[in-house]
This record gives structure tokens, sequence and C-alpha cells, in this order.
């Protein structure tokens, strides 16, 4: 993979003694055949990995950048919200990928990574995780973890930046999570021991270029079989919100293969896009 072009001013503060830090060279040797697709970046500290990285993607960086921060200062969830992380508790990073065509054939995306995330869980021994549409992994109703999309157009393609936050344990910002939507969960809740973090991230990355790869061929319709076999809130009673305003309320019946929320109502099935709602399990 070409090297990239970094600015210097994102390499200031990168001390490799730290072990919390990955090591790409270590995490190079786990990735196997996925190997010669990722170009790993190990920041000490950032604000945040997602906003690094779109910024490297305008620089001209190449699909297969990754940036995984010990510590981000700034980390964000969906419309502005904060992502809460620590070096002990969390493992954070962000991929940047390219897709033919436009961004419309992007809209399942979020769902299809929260499919490679669960796999990479489940491959480390975890059962019992879940996704919520359109973007979160659940652990019971607990938040183990959140994925955040951003998409730009370029010419005759689309670039995605897919940041990912996942609990090892429960950071101490989080404190009793009070004004959470959900109460958050931790890995080390399910899996003992847990996995080494450059293992984990390495089947992390493997799902991911496997799952990207079947979405660029056949779209979210290639993967939704395998979201809904990990849908956390089939069949239940939902409500979903705009800006905490109540605009629908039904049974949730799964998405569809455009990665749309299906939801039975009074009404019959309607189909909600992502954007600004929120879901709520009733
Ligand atoms: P939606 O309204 O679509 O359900 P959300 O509340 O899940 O969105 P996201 O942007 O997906 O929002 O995630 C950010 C939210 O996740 C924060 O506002 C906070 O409630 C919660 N959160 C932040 N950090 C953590 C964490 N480390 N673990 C669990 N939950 C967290």
């Amino acid at each position: 993979m070409p090297a990239m072009n970094r600015n210097p001013a994102d390499m200031t503060d990168r001390p490799r003694s730290c072990s919390l830090l990955i090591d790409p060279v270590r995490l190079h040797a786990l990735l196997g055949e996925a190997r010669g697709r990722f170009d790993v970046d190990s920041l000490a500290e950032c604000p945040s990995t997602s906003t690094l990285l779109l910024r490297r993607a305008e620089q001209g960086a190449p699909a297969g950048s990754v940036i995984v921060a010990e510590r981000q200062t700034a980390g964000r969830g969906s419309r502005g919200r904060s992502w809460l992380a620590s070096p002990q508790s969390s493992l954070t990073f962000s991929v940047l990928w390219r897709f033919p065509g436009g961004i419309e054939r992007l809209a399942g995306l979020s769902l299809a990574v929260g499919v490679a995330v669960l796999q990479a869980l489940e491959a480390c021994g975890a059962s019992g995780v879940t996704l919520k549409w359109p973007n979160d992994i659940l652990h019971g109703d607990a938040k183990l973890g959140g994925i955040l999309v951003e998409l730009q157009s370029e010419p005759d393609q689309a670039l995605a930046v897919v940041g990912i936050g996942l609990n090892l344990s429960l950071p101490e910002s989080i404190g009793e999570g009070q004004g959470f939507a959900l109460p958050a969960a931790a890995l080390d809740g399910i899996l003992a021991p847990l996995p080494e973090r450059h293992e984990l991230f390495a089947q992390l990355l493997i799902a991911l270029a496997r799952v990207f790869d079947r979405f660029a061929e056949g779209g979210f319709a290639a993967l939704r079989e395998q979201w809904l076999a990990r849908h956390a809130w089939q069949d239940r009673p939902v409500r979903l919100l705009r800006e905490g305003r109540v605009v629908n309320e039904g049974v949730c019946c799964g998405a569809d293969s455009d990665g749309a929320l299906l939801v039975r109502t009074a009404a019959g099935v309607e189909r909600c896009l992502s954007g600004d709602l929120s879901l709520r399990a009733l």
C-alpha cells in the first residue's frame, strides 16, 4: 500500500513506549490475507480519528488507511454527540474505504459495518451481542459500541470514513451514564479473558475487509440476512423520535435491502430512513 502523505502536525504526539498503543508491525502479522489492504497509523492521541482521517482523505489518503488512537480527546457520535473513551477502556479507530458509484448506494453501510463488528466479536468468542438500527452494538439493551459512517462523493466513486468505538471495560468518564439513552456495556462483562488488543483489532479489520468487498458487489442486500440474524429488537414495540419528538410507533420488523428500518404500524409496514431518526424500544 502506498505511503500516505501525512501532515506533520498529525504526528506530534506518538510515544512508542506506551504498552496500550497499537503496534502496527505486530498487527500486520495478525492480519492474514487482509494484510495488504490496510495501512495503519497508531497515534497516542488525537481529537477524533474520523476527523483526522477525513482530512487525510482530502489530501489523497488511499482506501485502507486506518487511524487508531489510544486517546481521543473529542470522539464523535452521530449528530454532534460525543463518544466517551479512555486508553485503558476503549478501542477507537477509523477506516477509510472507497466504493464504486454514488453515495446513494451506501445507505446501508453502517448496518453492514455492524455485521463486520459482530463477526469479529464472535470470532473472539463473544455471544449475545446484537445490532440496533442503524449504528449501535448492544449487549442486552446496553450499548457496547458505536459506529459512525461519514460519506463524501468523489468522481465515479464514494468515500466512506467508518469510525468504530468499542468499550473493552467501562470508561470512567461515563460515570453513571446520565443523559444516555441506553446504559453502557463493556466487553469484559461478556468475554473472559478479554482478547488481546491486537488480536481483537486484527479480527475487526479482517471482518471489515470481507464485508466491504461484499457490500461493494451487492450492497446491503448481500448482508441483510446476516444483519437480521443479529438484529436486537426484531418484533419488539419501538418508537421513532426526531429531535426528541415521537414521529412513529409500531413493531420493529427488520430492515429492507437498502438498510431502511421497517416498522409495522396501524397504517401498514413503513420504511424509515436513518438520517435524523432515533430508535427506542418501548
Ligand atoms: P440515536 O439517537 O440514533 O439512538 P445515540 O444516542 O445512540 O443515537 P450515537 O451518536 O450513536 O447516539 O452515540 C453517541 C451516544 O452514545 C452519546 O450521546 C451517549 O449517549 C452514548 N455514549 C457515549 N460514549 C459511550 C460509550 N463509551 N459507551 C456507551 N455509550 C456511549
